[in-house]
Order: C-alpha cells, then structure tokens, then sequence
C-alpha cells in the first residue's frame, strides 16, 4: 500500500510549519481545496487558513491549489485566498502535480501535497513524485462514493499512524 502512503501526517493544513518544509527540502505546495482548506463545497477558508497562506509565501513558500472540484467551485475560492489554481486535477493522475511544479519552476521533488484523501491527493502525489502530506478531514461528506472511500481509507490511516509517519 506504499502508494497511499502519507510522507507526513497532519491534524491540520495550518500545522504545516515552514521549518518542517525547509527541513524536508520542500519548497512549494500544491493545496487540496475541499476538507483541506475548508469544508466541502464551503467558499469560507477553516480558521487561520488565511493567515497561514501569507505565512508561508513570506517564507518564500509557493502555492497553488489543485483540485478535483471543478471551475466553479475552484475559481472563487482560489481568488478569494489569492491562489493560483488548477481545476478538475484529475487526481490521482500525477499530471497535476507535474503542471504546479512547472509553472513554481521548482522540481518535482521540492513540492508536497496537501490533502485529505489516500486515493486521489496521497496515490497522486506518490505516482507524481512529490512528497504526500495528509490532513485530517474535520466533518465528513455526505454520498455513497464518499462513504465507501473513507471506510478504505481508515485501516490504512491507522496503521500509517501507528508507523508514526
Ligand atoms: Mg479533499
């Protein structure tokens, strides 16, 4: 299941420090838009999220955010935070993640990716290179497809925690 697998585990985007990143050689980070930055479908950032983003461009941080949502949902969003953005990412393919790279003109392996979900933003971010960083979703979806993906991906978060990533 190493396709899964997080690099880094977080409760929070906002506990994403700009020291781990520097440690771990990441200079750019393509941001999951819906249960990462806010609640599904929600145009209102979670608290701090806003404050966090300055935060990490005054460190020199890039940002992009690269969701599966589709423009009209992304566009607002992206804009309100003063993102640049990709919609309809098609995660878990990795072409996304290759397109952010390019155009923060950092290499593949200088980018992690934010996300709540081990099938789309975490396969995505290993089958593209870049270094997975998994949030926790604070309420859950409705729908079935939702429901069915979040009871595969239980046993595989916690075994990843108890590996303690
Ligand atoms: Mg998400």
């Amino acid at each position: 299941m190493a396709i899964f697998k997080p690099y880094k585990m977080f409760y929070r985007v906002t506990d994403i420090t700009p020291e781990f990143l520097h440690t771990n050689g990441i200079k750019g980070l393509a941001l999951d838009a819906d249960n990462t930055l806010s609640e599904h479908h929600s145009q209102i950032a979670y608290d701090g999220v806003e404050q966090w983003l300055r935060d990490m461009e005054r460190a020199g941080i890039k940002l992009k955010m690269v969701s599966n949502a589709r423009a009209r949902r992304v566009v607002p969003f992206a804009n309100k935070l003063g993102l640049t953005f990709t919609s309809t990412a098609l995660k878990p393919l990795p072409f996304g993640f290759w397109r952010a790279a390019k155009s923060m003109g950092l290499k593949v392996k200088e980018i992690g990716a934010v996300g709540d979900q081990l099938f789309t933003d975490m396969m995505g971010a290993n089958l593209a290179g870049v270094k997975p960083l998994l949030v926790t979703p604070i309420k859950e979806e409705d729908g079935a497809s939702f429901r069915l993906r979040r009871r595969l991906e239980k046993p595989l978060i916690k075994r990843y925690k108890e590996k303690s990533l």
